[in-house]
């Protein structure tokens, strides 16, 4: 292979033909929901379902004026929450997606929902159109962190859902968030185990995070609800990776566990910093080395698409060695680590070249392991992940 580098080698070209450059994943955002959760800032759209079909249709544009390159080999559906739309218009949606992008055969097609969306019908539809995976936003059991998170759904739908979903779509992850105001490390037990007992493939475990201007970060600052300690919130992870780990569980990212074979591909571009498509509202695409993101607001966006015009309000292509940074920190989260050979091939720059006179305190304090030409996080390190990961990429 021409391309390949040498350990001594600090830059070289990067493969130009590689997943980082051509999308192999799309992603589509659907807004609407029926609820805004307390502590919820994504880009969602809550009341204004009549807004519903002519998305569909300025989606649909967007899709056909989407190029592609190459077929792809994940498809998520996000949101929001897409499986508020009816079972005729998730076979819309997902029709249009299904003709204009050519797909691989190991296709992993995933949709995110909620318990008290789920239906027969809609689940079959979309099982129809190869959609071979769930994602249900569980967040917990729990009465009282339902109710504080202000969710729709009860601790008692989420059964109900589950044996819908299976009967059509054996593979479901399910999310949870921990560190609510009031949760015990009793009740994140009771979680978990729940979750495992329903026979979900894969979990993600979240910790709350109070987000400006959201009701609950207001609440936060008005005293009406006092968050977790810091020392709580460790509880609760070192207990997901514990109990998780011994259920047959990998930690293969900071914050989701898998059963083998069963992680997310999709989110797994995301931590390689491999190039994706995105449309719909607030989208997110990276393509070629270049990250656009499309307008956050529903009205705005159906109104651009009209016009002809690109939905893109944002884009930005790092230098070479900014990307090669960016893609240290993604690469971090992951359990497999920062493949010193890869990253070169990848990036065209070398790990050492980046950060190792950084490395050597940490792998000290036992944050960091740098084995067999590969560099990843420890348990301790995951566990202050995100200003360790800074401290390690940007110094
Ligand atoms: S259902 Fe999900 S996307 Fe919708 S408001 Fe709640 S947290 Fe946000």
């Amino acid at each position: 292979m021409a391309n390949t580098p040498s350990p001594s080698t600090d830059q070289l070209t990067p493969d130009r033909s590689a997943p980082w450059l051509e999308p192999r994943g799309l992603y589509v955002h659907v807004p609407f929901c029926a609820h805004h959760c307390g502590y919820c800032d994504f880009a969602v759209t809550v009341g204004q379902d009549h807004l519903i079909e002519t998305y569909l249709e300025a989606l649909a544009l967007e899709i056909d004026r989407t190029e592609v390159t190459t077929p792809v080999d994940t498809i998520f559906i996000g949101g929001g929450t897409p499986t508020l739309l009816s079972p005729d218009q998730l076979g819309r949606l997902a029709g249009m997606i299904r003709r204009h992008f050519p797909t691989r055969p190991n296709l992993e097609f995933s949709i995110e929902s909620t318990p008290e969306s789920i239906t027969a019908d809609k689940v079959a539809v979309l099982a129809d159109h190869g959609l071979n995976r769930f994602s249900l936003g569980v967040q917990s059991f729990q009465g009282h962190t339902l109710r504080v998170l202000e969710r729709q759904h009860s601790g008692d739908q989420v059964t109900p859902a589950v044996e819908i979903i299976r009967r059509r779509v054996p593979n479901f992850s399910m999310d949870f968030i921990f560190g609510a105001p009031g949760q015990t490390i009793t009740d994140w037990e009771h979680d978990l185990k729940r979750a495992i007992a329903l026979g979900s493939s894969h979990i993600s475990t979240y910790g709350l995070t109070y987000e400006k201007g959201t009701p609950l970060w207001k609440q936060r600052e008005s005293g009406d609800v006092i968050a977790l300690g810091e020392t709580d919130e460790l509880a609760l992870y070192t207990m997901s990776h514990e109990l998780l780990g011994s259920a047959g569980f990998e930690h293969y990212e900071i914050s989701n566990f898998a059963k083998p074979d069963h992680r997310c591909q999709h989110n797994e571009k995301y931590w390689a910093n491999e190039a994706y498509h995105g449309v719909g509202v607030g989208a997110v695409r990276y393509v070629g080395g270049r990250r656009e993101h499309n307008k956050r607001n529903t009205k705005d966006y159906i109104r651009v698409v009209f016009s002809g015009e690109s939905p893109t309000f944002q884009q930005e292509e790092l230098s070479p060695f900014e990307r090669a940074r960016e893609t240290l920190a993604v690469q971090l989260r992951r359990s497999d680590g920062v493949s010193r050979q890869a990253f070169l091939h990848q990036t065209g720059h070398s790990l050492k070249s980046i950060v190792q006179h950084r490395l050597a305190p940490m792998i000290e304090a036992g944050l960091v392991t740098d084995e067999n030409e590969c560099v990843s996080l420890t348990f301790a390190g995951k566990c202050v992940a995100d200003g360790l990961v800074s401290k390690v990429v940007w110094g």
